[in-house]
């Protein structure tokens, strides 16, 4: 089976042939422009030494500096950064972003280091990685990261150069010069992408079943989006445990009974439900926003659910888009349903260098009609090509932005 990396590269070149984007361009986007590996050794707290890989990719600088991402995973690997940092070029060019894809993270396991252990591995993450600043390549969160994360990279940084520079780091709090919106920007940015997908084909909110597959800061965020708009969420399941409830569920009471007991078990009036049993589920709107490559096409033949809503990073194979979109199902695609917090991390920047910060609702406004016109962008593009997939055409939309910066410099 294709892993992520071989996946994302052929789906460059599928775009690509059907864009007809030049053949040197695509092959310039073929690797990363930057690669780095570096070891980080760590004291733990009782006195033991251990070492950590660590990695940065910067897959292309062409329309600006490349932006985003700085994982903690146990499984992290080169391999994975580069495909992520690839598609992270895609993303910000589809939402015409002026930046280039960045990833990197560490191998290590953020739930088996104390508080002291992890911050200590941040801020060493940024002094081996010595980043060059915000002109050249500017890390945010990703999965095992978060604001508290960002802040200590971002003030070691400071410590090093000895210049407050609060653009050099996304996703850090207010208080250090990052943005309202950050914890809400996706969830509520993927809900807003299938309206617009939603608005295109007639689909009718209200009451429209959905079921949703990861309850963590995306896909709470977003069931919340949904009930609010009317639609009723049937299921959700996380790592430990699922729920189901055929009139739907109460998302806020779920949330406050997760916080009393720590899994969705036992919530009342629901049954329990598996990760197979909810994407087979009789619902018109599904919403993977867990895992990357779940929708196999094994599980699409099972799949009854009109929309699909990519609120994860590729939950859903290359084989399984085909046979649902043949299906006749409608596909918003990650590169554009989550693209929120790229969006807000571009609000960010741009509040950071002006010294200047919006309100709340500012942001909120621009994030939606952001989003909504990279959708509106991608949806007529496929439509140019007779394409049935939304996703080939936000990636033939983001290469030619990619490649008429290329040309425009002069490397090809
Ligand atoms: P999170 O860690 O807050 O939540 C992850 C959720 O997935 C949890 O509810 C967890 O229980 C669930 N999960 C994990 N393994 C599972 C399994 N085997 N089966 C079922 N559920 C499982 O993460 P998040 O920030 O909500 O991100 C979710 C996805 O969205 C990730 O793929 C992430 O890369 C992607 N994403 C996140 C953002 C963001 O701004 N947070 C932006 C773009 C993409």
């Amino acid at each position: 089976m294709e892993d992520f990396l071989e996946q994302s590269t052929r789906l460059m070149h599928q775009a690509a042939e059907i864009g007809k984007i030049n053949p040197d361009v695509v092959e310039l986007l073929s690797a990363p422009a930057r690669a780095t590996s570096f070891r980080i050794p760590l004291k733990m707290d009782d006195g033991s030494s251990r070492v950590f890989d660590a990695h940065r990719v910067c897959h292309t600088d062409a329309l600006g500096p490349t932006r985003d991402g700085t994982r903690i995973s146990p499984d992290l690997n080169l391999d994975e950064c580069k495909a992520l940092a690839l598609v992270m070029s895609i993303k910000h060019a589809a939402g015409r972003i002026p930046a280039g894809g960045g990833k990197g993270g560490i191998a290590a396991d953020p739930g088996k280091l104390s508080k002291h252990e992890f911050e200590r591995l941040c801020r060493a993450y940024i002094r081996y990685l010595r980043p060059s600043g915000p002109d050249c390549d500017v890390p945010g969160a990703d999965v095992g990261t978060d604001m508290q994360s960002m802040a200590w990279m971002l003030d070691e940084y400071e410590q090093i150069t000895g210049h407050h520079s609060p653009v050099a780091v996304n996703d850090k709090p207010p208080i250090l010069g990052g943005t309202l919106g950050g914890y809400e920007a996706t969830g509520l940015g993927v809900f807003e992408v299938f309206q617009a997908a939603a608005e295109q084909i007639d689909f009718k909110l209200e009451g429209a079943r959905v079921a949703i597959q990861g309850f963590g800061q995306v896909g709470s965020v977003a069931a919340q989006a949904f009930q609010k708009a009317g639609c009723k969420v049937i299921a959700i399941r996380e790592i430990d445990s699922g729920v189901y409830a055929e009139e739907g569920l109460d998302i806020d009471e779920l949330l406050k009974h997760r916080e009393k007991e720590g899994s969705l078990e036992n919530f009342p009036n629901t049954q329990p439900i598996t990760n197979e049993e909810l994407f087979a589920c009789d619902c018109d709107v599904l919403v993977p926003a867990a895992l990357q490559g779940v929708i196999t096409k094994e599980i699409a033949e099972k799949v009854k659910a009109r929309i699909l809503v990519e609120a994860a990073n590729a939950p859903t194979t290359l084989e399984a888009d085909e046979l649902l979109l043949n299906r006749g199902v409608t596909i918003v695609p990650d590169v554009l349903a989550n693209a929120g917090s790229v969006h807000l991390c571009q609000m960010e920047r741009t509040q950071g260098l002006a010294d200047d910060y919006w309100g709340a609702e500012t942001i909120s406004e621009q994030r939606r009609q952001r989003l909504v016109h990279s959708y509106q962008q991608a949806a007529e593009c496929a439509e140019r090509h007779q394409l049935k997939s939304v996703r080939l055409g936000a990636w033939i939309n983001a290469l030619k932005r990619i490649e008429e910066a290329v040309i425009a410099r002069g490397w090809c």
